[in-house]
Parts: C-alpha cells; sequence; structure tokens
C-alpha cells in the first residue's frame, strides 16, 4: 500500500460512516471542504503542498476522526 500512495500522492479521504456533517473542516479548511446546497460535504482529494496545512487543521479539528490524510509521510 506504500507503494500505491506514493504513486496516487497526497490526498485526502473521508470516512463517510463517520462524518456528521457538522462542518468544521469548512471552516478550518475552505479551500480543501465546502458544503453543498444538499449539506453535502464534498471535498477535494488531491492535495498539493501549500494544502498541507490546511488539510492538517481540518484532520485534527474533526470531532468524528472521519478525515485521514494519505500519502503525506511514510506510513
Ligand atoms: S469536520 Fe469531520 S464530521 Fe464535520 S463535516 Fe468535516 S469531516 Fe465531517
Amino acid at each position: 500500500m506504500k507503494t500505491l500512495d506514493r504513486f496516487r500522492g497526497p490526498r485526502i479521504s473521508v470516512d463517510n460512516d463517520r462524518c456528521e456533517v457538522f462542518g468544521i473542516c469548512v471552516w478550518e479548511a475552505p479551500a480543501l471542504f465546502q458544503l453543498d446546497r444538499d449539506g453535502r460535504l464534498r471535498y477535494r482529494r488531491q492535495l498539493q503542498e501549500e494544502d498541507f496545512e490546511q488539510a492538517a487543521a481540518a484532520a485534527r479539528c474533526c470531532p468524528m476522526q472521519a478525515i485521514v490524510l494519505r500519502g503525506m509521510q511514510d506510513e
């Protein structure tokens, strides 16, 4: 899996079974997470280096620990 992560590059994954759509990630990282008109969470999966800080802040603040960052470091 490590090789596959490197191939795909840094990215966000949200566990929909955990996410309760509180929207805290939208406040923490508005460039990455949005709520659509139907109240569903949308997010940008592929990360650029300049996104890492916001992505990490969103993952830290998610009360459901639904946000997982992959491919950002050796796992
Ligand atoms: S902060 Fe977590 S629980 Fe809330 S919308 Fe974002 S991913 Fe879902």
